[in-house]
């Protein structure tokens, strides 16, 4: 039968990644076989299903989890954030007490939603549905870390912030993309020094993951996004450099690679929510002015803008600031808040089995709890 079914097309994802099953965050929600048109979108929800049959679409993929175990297990891969720590020298111990705060949030989140919402429409449309989250990610992160390091060597020098954002900007999602490059924490022009790309382990590790990497000797961390409140709290007691890529634009790069493998099988992709052709069928790297597409002198903010409170930054001269934060909808346990039960344990991460590629065999952390004294973080992320 020509077409792929929605296993093949999880197949795909997982050989690029290096991974042999699905992890936790990405789920077959109606499967589905001979798939010869499928829609593609960052973000699938109700309207884009009923839009992928109206637009004779014959199944759907989504990157972000939209709902069943991939939502409900998103948490476990959270843990990918302690492997990545030990993989840059920071103590399994600290690296589990960096993501306590986190997990903690990331279970209540899951446990509030409606896990069928999106997926029950699917099955009623009877319309093919997956996600394929975090191999996708696994994918951008090594293209990210390879990019930064060929440059970086090849400079003959101790390589600035700076040289990392133009090596990420020979990358067609980033040169191309209508977002930008920022450094709300640090500084361009300071040394790069050892660096710590965090992408590809659910979603960023907020303001205790990069403290703790800057604790253990990282200089500068990437992450793909940062809440607000997180950089201003590093900018006020860390020393180190963050640089954040840009969300869609970041998850672009691993999404590019699978979305060409799903060409190359013949199957016809409908972009959509944040895939449209901005982040490829541009001009090659080569082709475009790479003078061009660096960027322009940072900005520094008048001393009366609000932009001030993030200032040193790398920013588009037209952006909106935007007083309030990011729009939560779970509400935040109030300070000194205490969950426990009795049949629960703090989350634990066996480092040495799920080291290098994370294959989805993280134990989902049956323990939620929150020190009395623990000040409480920004609300984790959604994922990304
Ligand atoms: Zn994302």
């Amino acid at each position: 039968m020509a077409g792929l079914s929605t296993d093949e097309i999880m197949g795909i994802a997982l050989e690029m990644a290096g991974m042999h099953h699905p992890p936790a965050d990405s789920a077959i929600y109606v499967e589905g076989t001979g798939l010869s048109k499928v829609m593609f979108g960052i973000d699938i929800g109700t309207a884009e299903l009923l839009l992928a049959r109206q637009l004779g679409c014959d199944g759907v993929i989504a990157h972000h989890p939209a709902g069943g175990s991939a939502q409900l297990n998103f948490p476990e891969v959270l843990t990918r954030h302690v492997e990545l720590m030990v993989e840059h020298g920071v103590s399994p111990t600290a690296a589990r007490d960096a993501i306590q705060s986190m997990m903690t949030r990331a279970l209540l989140r899951a446990q509030s939603q409606n896990f069928d919402h999106v997926p029950s429409v699917a099955r009623l449309l009877d319309m093919p549905f997956l996600n394929v989250h975090l191999p996708l990610d696994e994918v951008g992160r090594r293209i990210m870390v390879d990019t930064i390091g060929r440059h970086c060597e090849s400079l003959g020098r101790p390589a600035s912030v700076q040289d990392a954002i133009d090596a990420l900007l020979t990358l067609p999602e980033f040169a191309n993309a209508p977002t930008r490059i920022m450094v709300p924490v640090g500084a361009v022009d300071r040394p790069l020094g050892r660096v710590a790309i965090v992408h590809g382990a659910g979603t960023n590790g907020g303001y205790a993951v990069a403290r703790t990497y800057y604790e253990h000797s990282i200089d500068t961390v990437l992450y793909i996004h940062v809440a607000p409140e997180d950089a201003q709290r590093l900018r006020s007691d860390t020393r180190g450099n963050l640089i954040v890529s840009g969300h869609i634009s970041s998850d672009m790069i691993g999404i590019n690679q699978f979305v060409a493998k799903l060409e190359e099988r013949g199957v016809e992709i409908v972009r959509m929510s944040g895939l449209e052709q901005w982040g490829t069928d541009q001009p090659a790297v080569e082709e475009a002015n790479i003078e061009d597409a660096e960027p322009e002198q940072p900005v520094v903010a008048e001393e009366n803008s609000p932009l001030r409170l993030l200032e040193p930054i790398v920013i588009p001269a037209t952006i909106e600031t935007e007083t309030g934060t990011e729009p939560e909808d779970v509400p935040e346990p109030a300070p000194g808040t205490s969950i426990r039960t009795d049949t629960q344990e703090l989350p634990e991460v066996n480092v040495e089995e799920t080291s290098s590629v994370p294959e989805g065999t993280a134990k989902l952390p049956s323990t939620v709890e929150m020190d009395e004294d623990e000040e409480p973080e920004a609300e984790t992320p959604p994922p990304t």
